[in-house]
């Protein structure tokens, strides 16, 4: 992860030298060797590298070391979100150290009128998000034909995000503009062919054009139904210790909504993060997961965007994510700079096929596992076990058990079974005699009774799983 250069190589300012001391920074990782001495010379730079590369020094050194503490507009970083924008001014408020330059944030969602009378008092560095920015400068607060620097990061979600038009109407107004820096996970070509239009022969730092970095962590899928997921969930958070940190991510709102309060309720400290929670309440969580006061983050990956935190050892995806990058980005979010991380994919038969193909596009290594067991000193789940035949049912909810006896006749056996089961008819589906044994299908709400009564019959029954 780290390279032998060490930030003492370059030509940094000497508080920004002492800041990174004061952090215990000592050697810089590949994207920050590759691309800071460019940046520092005035170059454009194109920097792309996987997520917990160590992107936001790569920017923020460089473009601090051109900056002045004069209290006038000299540098304007964009992000996507507003949590990384605060992230991103913290991480270069923590390397400055004393070097006394003003970094303000500006985004939507809080009081415009504040974040104006903040400026008002003098600023060097704004880190924003595209439309608050705009806002801003439209209204006078933010004059964009002073900054000579211009730094977008997290480019492709800018793009997916649909902000191009308003970084091209950004750019336009930044008449001072000398050097442009360009930092991303993926380099789409859509924004390569845009770099080319607003750049000034910038310098490529391309680690990998093709395929997203996969982090070196160990990943495991367990084929588990929906009724047991919690309970492998359940299994996964007791092997945990007090440093470590875990996301779960599931596909929607309302399933963040249902697992935040059933893990609640079997006594898990779990918050839930999603696109319905306004910004405030979007900002406590983050905050409190980043100081580590909050253990376990169940997430969308809309709200999961940016968060970086540095103790997360596990991720799981309890939803199989519907896009296959995802689930890179899902997993970037451990084994940050050489932290050890496990990702764990609960996957349900109809959820194989996604999987596969999520392997087949990143050449993927997930090792198929069982449910870890219990940790020593603990002997009892926190979550049950449930009877589960969900996963072996058809798409009527019908299982398939296997009886081994031949001596029944069809109608035998389904007269044996309705009268054990008193059950409706239909609740018996096809019964298959083969030449040494017979098949029945039984309705999943009934299944397990039916294999208890063929059993105590002697006719040995079980469930086929296929
Ligand atoms: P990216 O933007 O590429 O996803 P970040 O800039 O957020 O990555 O960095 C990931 C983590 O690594 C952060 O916690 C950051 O403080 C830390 N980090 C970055 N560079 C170094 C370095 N040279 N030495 C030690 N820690 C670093
Ligand atoms: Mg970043």
């Amino acid at each position: 992860m780290f390279t032998t250069t060490p930030f003492s190589a370059w030509d940094l300012k000497p508080g920004l030298q002492q800041g990174l001391v004061n952090m215990g920074w000592e050697f810089s990782t590949q994207v920050q060797k590759d691309t800071i001495p460019l940046a520092i010379d005035g170059r454009d730079v194109i920097g792309q590298a996987r997520t917990g590369s160590g992107k936001t020094a790569a920017f923020g050194l460089p473009t601090m070391n051109a900056c002045q503490p004069i209290g006038k507009l000299q540098a304007l970083l964009l992000t996507p979100t507003r949590e990384l924008a605060n992230q991103v001014a913290e991480e270069m408020n923590t390397i400055q150290g004393d070097n006394g330059l003003t970094i303000l944030t500006v985004y939507g969602g809080t009081d415009l009128e504040k974040q104006a009378r903040n400026l008002a008092k003098g600023v060097d560095i704004i880190v924003g998000t595209p439309g608050r920015v705009m806002d801003m400068c439209e209204r006078g607060h933010i004059d964009l034909s002073s900054p000579s620097i211009f730094v977008l990061d997290e480019a492709d979600r800018m793009l997916d995000m649909g902000f191009f038009p308003d970084i091209m109407w950004v750019i336009e107004k930044m008449t001072a503009r000398k050097q442009t820096l360009l930092f991303s996970a993926t380099f789409p070509q859509e924004i390569i062919d845009a770099a080319n239009e607003f750049m000034n022969d910038p310098e490529f730092v391309l680690t990998n054009t093709e395929k997203l970095d996969i982090p070196p962590i160990d990943q495991y899928s367990v084929r588990i139904g929906r009724a047991n997921k919690l309970w492998v969930i359940g299994r996964l958070l007791c092997r945990m210790n007090d440093e470590d940190q875990t996301l779960v991510f599931a596909n929607t709102k309302r399933m963040v909504d249902l697992l935040v309060q059933r893990l609640n309720k079997h006594r898990f400290n779990v918050e839930g993060l999603h696109g319905d929670l306004n910004q405030n309440q979007r900002e406590k969580i983050i905050g409190k997961f980043r100081n580590g006061d909050s253990k376990i983050v169940i997430a969308t990956d809309v709200a999961a965007r940016g968060i970086d935190v540095d103790g997360i050892t596990l991720v799981v995806n309890y939803d199989v994510p519907d896009d296959v990058d995802n689930y890179v980005h899902r997993i970037g979010r451990t084994g940050r700079i050489g932290r050890k991380g496990e990702a764990w994919t609960l996957v349900g038969r109809d959820d194989i096929p996604q999987l596969n193909k999520i392997i087949a596009t990143h050449s993927l290594e997930i090792i198929e596992s069982e449910a870890p067991d219990l940790p020593e000193g603990i002997d009892r789940d926190p979550v049950k076990l449930q009877e589960d035949n969900g996963e072996a049912a058809d798409v009527f909810g019908m299982v398939p058990i296997k009886v081994e006896t031949t001596s029944f006749s069809k109608l035998g056996l389904s007269d044996l079974l309705l009268a054990s089961l008193k059950c409706p008819e239909i609740a018996i589906g096809d019964i298959i005699i083969n030449v040494d044994h017979s098949v029945v299908e039984v309705h999943n709400r009934h299944a397990s009774l039916a294999v208890r009564a063929l059993n105590s019959k002697d006719l040995s029954a079980s469930i086929i799983n296929n």
